[in-house]
C-alpha cells in the first residue's frame, strides 16, 4: 500500500530505504529493507484487516471475474513445508463479517448483472488459507450468509478436524458446493515428520501416532459428512515428503482413491525458503537447489515420486487433459478466423532439430506473438531436461510473451510423453488407442463406437487424414445428423479445419509452423510461404493474396457450399475439384466437425451459431 501510494505520488524512486517489507535494485546492489510487521496483527483481531481497501468495495475488481474473496489471512498451524503459515508467521488475522458479506452482496449484484460467461469463475472461492481454522466465526459467517438470503456458490479451504455435524449442514445451506482439504499423507509416521496435527508431542514421545492415526479417520469422517450433505470433496496430496517411501506414497494416493472424492490435486513437495521444511529437508534426503525454472527451487526427492501413477479425477490427469486440448487445438486447425485478434498468431509449432539455435527462432517469434499465445517445441533428437531447462531460459531471456510453451519430446515424466505420443501418431505413424480417456480411432472403424461411449471421459479423437476417412465422413454425415448420433459429437477431428466452419485458419497467419529447414508454413499440410526472419505482415501478405486467388479461381462466391466451407486453402490429400466436390455435396459435414465436444470446448460459443 505504502509503495503503491507513492507510486501514484510519482515520488517512487525517493524515499525507497524507509519502505519496510520490500526488495529493490539500487544501481548494481539489490536492497532488502527489514520485514514489515504483520497487518491487522494488532488491536481488534476480529477486523484487524478491515483498514485494507476491499478491491471489490472500491471497485477496482467488478465482481464477475470469478476471483474469490478473503475472509482472513495466515494459518495458526506449523506444518513445515507450508509457506502460508510461514508468512503469516503461524498467525491469523481477520475481516469483519460485516466486510465478508458487504464483498458477498456486491458480487451476487454483479453476476446477476453480468453472468460470466465461461466455467471457472461462476464460483466464489473463499480464499483463505484455512476458512474453518475458527469453526465459531466460520458458523457466524455461515449464519450471516443464509440469514441475508446470498444466493452464490461458494468454495471453501478447510481442515478435517475443523469441520462438525452442524458445520457441514451450514456449508450447504449457505451456498457452499465444494469443500478443499489438503490431507498430505495418509501415513501416520509422515504425518508427524511435517507436524501436520497441532501441538502433537515430538516423535520420540510417543509410539503409536494417536493424533496422527485419529486425523486419518477425520479425513475419512469430513468426507462422508460432506458427502451426506451434498458438498463436492476436492483434496490434495503431497508426494516426496520428509520420511516418505515409494511404499508411503502409494499407500496415500490408495488412500484418496478409496475415499471417492470428487477431484484430488497429486502434488509434489516444493520447498519454500522460510519454511521448517527448506532448512531442513536434506536430512531426509530430499535437495533443493537454486533453478532458472518459473519456481525459484528444484527439487530432487528421496525416491521416485513420479513412479506413482494418479487416477482419472486427479490434478495432473486434468493437466494432461487440458495440455492435450491446447496441442490438439494447434494440430485440428488452429484459432478460427472468426475469433481474437487479427493481427497476432495464436500458435507457433516449431519443429526443433539438433544445434538449431532457439535464440534465432524465439527472437523472431517475439516480434509478432500474441501476448497470450502458445509455443510448441517438437523436440531436439538430445532428449535431456538440460535441454528443456535451456530452452526456458532463451525463451525468458527473448521476452516471449507466450504463456505456455509445450516441449513434446522428451524424458521429462509421464505427461509430456503422452502428449508427445498423442502427437506424433497422426503426424507420423498409424492411429491405434493410446490412453483410455484419448483414444485414437480410425474414422471408418468408428461405426460401432467405442465400447464405453457413454462414459463423457471418453474422448475419441478422430484422424481425417487419410482419404478413406473423409470418404467415410461424407458418406455417413448426412444420415448420422439426421439420427442424431450424439457419440460423434464427442470427438474432435484432428485435421478437420478443412471440413469445419469458419475460414480457413491459415489465411490470417495466426498459427504457424516452422520446419527445420526454417521455412514457415501456415497449415500442416501446406506449402511455405516464406522463410523465418521475414517480416510477417508479408508472410501474412501472401496468405491473403493465395486466399484471394484460390477464392476467385475455385468462384466460392457463387457456390453453393459458401456460408460453411471453410476455403481450404492446401486440400492435400485431396485434388482442389475433389474437395470442393465433397464440401458442396454433403451439406452435413461442416456442422459434424464444429459440433464434435472437444470442437466445442475449443471455440466456446461454436455450438450457438449452429
Ligand atoms: S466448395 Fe470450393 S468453391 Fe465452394 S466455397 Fe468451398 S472452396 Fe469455394
Ligand atoms: S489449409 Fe486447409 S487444412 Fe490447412 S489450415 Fe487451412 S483449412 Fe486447415
Amino acid at each position: 500500500m505504502e509503495l503503491a501510494s507513492r507510486m501514484k505520488e510519482g515520488s517512487l524512486l525517493e524515499g525507497l530505504e524507509n519502505i519496510a517489507g520490500i526488495t529493490y535494485r539500487s544501481e548494481n546492489s539489490i536492497i532488502r529493507n527489514p520485514d514489515r510487521g504483520l497487518y491487522g496483527s494488532g488491536g481488534n483481531r476480529e477486523c484487524g484487516l478491515d483498514g485494507l481497501p476491499s478491491p471489490y468495495l472500491e471497485g477496482m475488481l467488478k465482481g464477475n471475474e470469478g476471483i474469490g474473496i478473503l475472509s482472513s489471512r495466515g494459518c495458526t498451524q506449523h506444518c513445515t513445508f507450508c509457506n502460508y503459515s510461514a508468512m503469516s508467521k503461524h498467525t491469523i488475522r481477520y475481516h469483519s463479517i460485516e466486510r465478508i458479506i458487504d464483498e458477498l452482496k456486491y458480487i451476487q449484484a454483479a453476476i446477476e448483472l453480468n453472468p460470466p460467461r465461461f466455467m471457472g469463475v461462476n464460483y466464489v472461492e473463499f480464499l483463505d488459507d484455512n476458512f474453518t481454522l475458527n469453526i465459531l466465526r466460520a458458523k457466524k459467517i455461515l449464519d450471516r450468509i443464509i440469514d441475508e438470503e446470498i444466493r452464490l456458490p461458494l468454495l471453501c479451504n478447510c481442515r478435517p478436524e475443523n469441520v462438525d455435524e452442524e458445520l457441514a449442514e451450514l456449508l450447504n445451506q449457505a451456498g457452499f458446493f465444494g469443500i478443499f482439504m489438503g490431507i498430505e499423507s495418509a501415513v501416520p509416521s509422515v504425518l508427524s515428520y511435517i507436524k501436520r496435527i497441532r501441538n502433537a508431542k515430538p516423535q520420540s514421545e510417543r509410539d503409536d501416532y494417536a493424533k496422527e492415526k485419529y486425523y486419518i479417520t477425520k479425513v475419512r469422517e469430513t468426507i462422508a459428512l460432506a458427502k451426506r450433505n451434498n458438498i463436492k470433496t476436492y483434496v490434495g496430496a503431497i508426494l516426496g515428503l520428509p520420511s516418505e517411501t515409494l511404499g508411503d506414497g502409494l499407500k496415500t494416493i490408495e488412500f484418496i482413491k478409496e475415499l471417492n472424492v470428487d477431484y484430488y490435486a497429486q502434488n509434489y513437495l516444493r520447498a519454500y525458503a522460510g519454511t521448517e521444511l527448506f532448512n531442513t529437508a536434506s536430512n531426509y534426503g530430499i535437495s533443493v537447489e537454486p533453478s532458472i525454472f518459473m519456481l525459484p527451487y528444484n527439487m530432487h526427492y528421496a525416491y521416485p515420486v513420479h513412479e506413482i501413477p494418479f487416477g482419472d479425477n486427479s490434478s495432473l490427469q486434468e493437466d494432461l487433459i487440458k495440455t492435450t486440448k491446447q496441442i490438439l487445438k494447434a494440430f485440428a486447425g488452429g484459432p478460427d478466423t472468426c475469433f481474437g485478434a487479427e493481427n497476432s498468431f495464436d500458435i507457433a509449432i516449431i519443429d526443433i532439430y539438433e544445434n538449431y539455435d532457439f535464440r534465432d527462432v524465439f527472437h523472431w517469434l517475439s516480434q509478432y506473438i500474441a501476448l497470450d499465445g502458445k509455443v510448441i517445441i517438437l523436440g531436439m533428437h538430445k532428449d535431456t531436461i538440460e535441454d528443456f531447462d535451456l530452452m526456458q531460459k532463451v525463451r525468458l531471456e527473448s521476452c516471449l510473451p507466450a504463456i505456455e510453451c509445450y516441449y513434446l519430446r522428451g524424458s521429462l515424466g509421464a505427461n509430456s510423453w503422452n502428449v508427445f505420443e498423442i502427437i506424433n501418431k497422426p503426424l507420423h505413424g498409424s492411429l491405434h488407442q493410446w490412453n483410455p480417456r484419448f483414444c485414437f480411432a480410425e474414422f471408418k472403424k468408428a461405426r460401432e463406437g467405442p465400447k464405453d461411449s457413454k462414459n463423457s471421459n471418453i474422448h475419441l479423437i478422430y484422424c481425417l487424414e487419410k482419404e478413406e476417412d473423409v470418404y467415410f465422413l461424407a458418406n455417413e454425415s448426412n444420415a448420422l445428423a439426421k439420427r442424431n448420433a450424439e457419440r460423434f459429437f464427442d470427438g474432435v477431428f484432428l485435421d478437420g479445419c478443412r471440413w469445419s466452419r469458419g475460414l480457413c485458419p491459415a489465411l490470417k497467419l495466426r498459427r504457424i509452423i516452422i520446419n527445420q529447414d526454417g521455412d514457415v508454413l501456415p497449415c500442416i499440410t501446406g506449402l511455405p510461404l516464406g522463410r523465418m526472419n521475414e517480416d510477417i505482415r508479408v508472410l501474412r501478405e501472401k496468405a491473403s493474396k493465395i486466399f484471394e486467388i484460390s477464392c476467385e479461381r475455385r468462384q466460392c462466391k457463387e457456390c453453393l457450399a459458401n456460408s460453411r466451407c471453410s476455403k481450404c486453402l492446401f486440400t492435400n490429400p485431396f485434388s482442389e475439384e475433389e474437395y470442393c466436390e465433397l464440401q458442396r455435396s454433403n451439406s452435413e459435414i461442416s456442422g459434424f466437425v464444429a459440433r464434435s465436444k472437444i470442437a466445442n470446448a475449443f471455440n466456446p460459443g461454436l455450438l450457438e451459431d449452429l
